[in-house]
């Protein structure tokens, strides 16, 4: 490969760490990691590539390439939004304007709906799983690859996003055991369901501008404002769900920090009876109400 002129210090290993510094100075989280994502981005370079690929120079372009996307994350945008990509339960998933970028938090969810499944030794049965406001479709499909028999049905409001989700889906090649439908959370369902799942807006609408520029400027809104108090959402899907539901059915929600108890409160008030306590996330927090 020639040398191009002015980048001739510039080795993988070399450019990743002065990204790494240049991160931590703007004072952004997760930098090492960040660097390394964005170099293996523009350099179209996997893990191993980027070890065994260290002391190779970057062409002008590769170096112009990850300049541009430096100068991006160093502006506050999200490495998820940047790649396009973000991995949930190990699973690679796309992201578009109108979805979400899945949250590690959000795995609590699926970790209590298969705890709840396999308990009651359903897991292996043809279980018809509803996800109300998929996304991504990120928790649907973290159950449809543990769950060998089940179907799952994705809604949205956001057309766009259940083409990223139908996207997500053929990627992992779970395409024919999913449905998506575009309606408001259950609206548009039909039948019942021995799994319900949502991980919906919770953010009350007047908190949303003091949250992280990463959040607020570049999730989408609709995803985030949950009303005045937070629990629109949760009203019009858990009152939704109660019809929905096979009998020893489960419905396993995502919530805020604090509102645990006004979501369980909102199921006892729909007949529903709760499973447990909530399950918390990695940092403690009471995350999935069943
Ligand atoms: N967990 C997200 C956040 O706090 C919010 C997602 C949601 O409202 N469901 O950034």
């Amino acid at each position: 490969m020639s040398e191009p002129a002015g980048h001739g210090s510039q080795t993988v290993e070399r450019i990743r760490r002065s990204l790494a510094a240049r991160l931590k100075a703007a004072g952004r989280d997760g930098a090492e990691l960040d660097a390394r994502l964005l170099v293996g981005a523009a350099l179209g370079l996997d893990l191993t590539g980027m070890i065994t690929g260290a002391k190779r120079t970057l062409t002008k372009d590769e170096a112009d390439h990850l300049e541009r996307l430096a100068q991006r994350r160093l502006a506050g945008e999200p490495v998820a939004r940047i790649l396009g990509i973000k991995e949930f339960w190990g699973l690679p998933l796309h992201l578009s304007a109108a979805t979400l970028v899945p949250r590690p938090d959000t795995e609590t969810v699926v970790e209590r709906a298969l705890e709840l499944l396999r308990a009651d030794g359903m897991a292996e049965r043809a279980l018809r799983i509803a996800d109300l406001g998929t996304g991504s479709g990120a928790i649907l499909l973290a159950l449809l690859s543990e769950l060998p028999n089940a179907h799952g049905f994705g809604t949205d409001i956001s057309a766009e996003a259940l083409q990223t989700a139908s996207r997500n889906a053929a990627a992992l090649g779970l395409s024919q055991r999913t449905t998506w439908i575009e309606c408001d959370y259950g609206s548009g369902l039909a039948g019942t369901f021995e799994l319900i799942v949502s991980n919906p807006p919770y953010i009350p609408s007047a908190d949303i501008a003091g949250l992280d520029i990463e959040v607020r400027a570049h999730d989408p809104r609709a995803a985030l404002d949950g009303g005045a108090d937070g629990l629109d959402a949760y009203r019009a899907l858990i009152s939704q769900s109660a019809g929905l539901l096979a009998s020893g059915g489960f419905l396993v929600v995502e919530v805020g920090q604090g509102q645990s108890d006004d979501v369980e409160a909102l199921m006892t008030a729909s007949g529903l009876s709760p499973t447990g306590p909530p399950k918390a996330d990695l940092g403690g927090i009471p995350r999935a109400v069943s």
